[in-house]
């Protein structure tokens, strides 16, 4: 279904047409757009937070002066390693720090044009997505050889409570996914992949997954080559700690996908389970991407919580005022983060 190409409407709004630009640059793979308020060739004095392997680089084989990254292919789990607890906690207070970011409210607004600074800093060309209810940030980082094949890393920023124009921290839900998403997106701009990542800070996603609804309904009407799609919702609540074991949710057309997920955790110690055939969840973003008929799946703390109360993974703070930074558990975050890190370069393939 996704090699079918329709037309674009005729009467455009001029979101659409930011966002067509946007995606003729990828399919034309022009890596350097001169509009980018950020090239996304590497400056070797941006580092990213914690990357410490360019400097390693010795590699003489390197004869592209431009590029910071290796000559040689990135190993994945190099990259996942780069991911450090330390910066996913400092942008899960910063997210925290807005009050609320529930959809329309100044806290909302303030929070994604922060998301977009902080992409935009990881030299990504980056773009407000707006739509009927809200607004979506992309950055892109274009693949070298197949930059029409995409692969879409994303996470809601807006959050809620029962408090929700005042107060609504969503530290876990879902600051903890949105921050996992920088770290990514700052950590793989500095590599080259074959294929194309989009990061993405998804809005609306508590007034009905609208931004992922519009976005999947696009990129499928555009006939894109998304091969898949990375939609953690919380993922930094653990009241087990080192003990707890963190979800994978797919349905049968993603199954591969969440198969290699586990499999890259168990690689990396990281204890998983699997949902294939499951009823959780259904409704958040990751599903407006399976409706659209794009493989999808979404990491996440725990099924249980939200789910089957009761167990001793049950979160009490749930879209509450109380879903605080301090209630969440950052070593077992960062490592879940890492696991997603290390599948997306995986499927990208580093070049
Ligand atoms: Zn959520």
């Amino acid at each position: 279904m996704r090699t079918v190409i329709s037309s674009p409407s005729p009467s455009p709004s001029p979101s659409v047409i930011a966002l067509l630009a946007l995606l003729l640059c990828v399919l034309t793979g022009c890596q350097h757009h001169d509009d980018a308020p950020n090239d996304s060739t590497p400056d070797p004095t941006d580092s990213a937070p914690g990357d410490s392997t360019d400097s390693d680089d010795t590699d003489s084989d390197d004869t592209d002066s431009d590029d910071t990254s290796s000559g040689t292919p990135a190993d994945p789990f190099d990259l996942a390693a780069l991911v450090d607890q330390d910066t996913l906690l400092a942008d899960i207070t910063a997210l925290q720090g807005f009050g609320t970011r529930y959809t329309g409210t100044p806290g909302g607004e303030a929070s994604r044009a922060w998301i977009m600074d902080e992409l935009q800093a990881a030299g990504l060309p980056t773009e407000e997505d707006p739509f009927e209810g809200g607004v979506n940030v992309i950055a892109r980082l274009d693949g070298t050889t197949d930059p029409e094949v995409i692969w879409v890393f994303s996470a809601h920023y807006d959050s809620t409570s029962e408090l929700r124009d005042t107060i609504a921290p969503g530290a876990d839900d879902n600051a903890s996914g949105v921050a996992a998403v920088l770290s990514a997106a700052r950590i793989m701009s500095q590599y080259r992949f074959k294929a194309s990542i989009w990061f993405v800070a998804m809005g609306a996603e508590e007034q009905g997954s609208l931004g992922s609804a519009h976005l999947a309904g696009l990129m499928a009407d555009q006939g894109l080559d998304v091969r898949g799609v990375v939609a953690p919702d919380m993922i930094a609540y653990w009241p087990l700690g080192d003990a707890d074991a963190f979800d994978i949710l797919g349905d049968t057309e993603s199954e591969s996908l969440v198969n290699d997920m586990a499999g890259i955790a168990d690689e990396m110690g990281v204890a998983n389970k699997v949902w294939i055939e499951h009823r959780y969840c259904m409704g958040d973003d990751h599903t407006s991407f399976q409706d659209a008929g794009f493989p999808a799946i979404s990491p996440m703390d725990c099924v249980e919580a939200h789910n089957v109360r009761g167990t001793e993974e049950d979160t009490p703070h749930y879209h509450s005022t109380s879903d605080t930074v301090d209630t969440l558990y950052m070593p077992f975050t960062a490592r879940v983060a890492q696991v997603i890190v290390a599948s997306l370069a995986t499927w990208a393939e580093p070049d």
